[in-house]
């Protein structure tokens, strides 16, 4: 798994399908073979930042985690 926003691999885990990169404050849930893109607002609403990423791009985070 690494961040598609900053490619950094440090995600810390925060839920069963869900991870958070510390550097970006955004949040990545896993939702099948894919994974969506929340970005955390300062009052902890999450605005979804998908159209900002390709699908292939938000896949291809969680196939880094497969093969680590
Ligand atoms: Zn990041």
């Amino acid at each position: 798994m690494h961040c598609p926003n900053c490619m950094w691999k440090d995600i810390g885990k925060i839920g069963a399908n869900q991870y958070y990169c510390w550097k970006c404050c955004i949040e990545l849930v896993v939702k099948g073979s894919t994974l969506s893109v929340y970005q955390v607002e300062e009052d902890g609403s999450l605005v979804s930042l998908d159209d900002v990423f390709s699908e292939a791009e938000r896949e291809s985070c969680i196939e880094h985690e497969q093969s680590m």
